[in-house]
């Protein structure tokens, strides 16, 4: 399982997740009910994985191509420090190379 993206905004990660399983592409929401939590990290925002390590490209290139707007513009895009590549402000690692993205 590879955790895709996170967003504070429940309605962003079932937005994408519709997209993804619309492609028949298996997800999953972690975080999405957070109860008897052990470790002292204060926040948790709902994260969007995949279940099938081998659908990561095609999710992540669904993704790039179906960032709503409000998104884009809140979310300024990340470059990647490995590879150089440009990633949507809300992406977690980089769809090029996998690369943790600076926050
Ligand atoms: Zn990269």
């Amino acid at each position: 399982m590879i955790e895709l993206i996170t967003d504070p905004t429940p309605g962003t990660i079932s937005y994408f997740q519709s997209i993804l399983e619309s492609e028949g592409i298996q997800t999953f929401v972690r975080n999405e009910n957070m109860s008897g939590t052990e470790g002292m990290i204060p926040i948790f925002h709902p994260g969007l994985c995949i279940v099938n390590d081998s659908d990561l490209d095609r999710a992540k290139q669904l993704i790039a191509d179906n960032q709503p707007s409000e998104i884009s513009e809140t979310a300024p895009e990340i470059t990647c420090t490995a590879c150089g590549e440009k990633n949507p402000g809300n992406f977690a690692s980089c769809w090029n190379c996998d690369a943790e993205l600076p926050a």
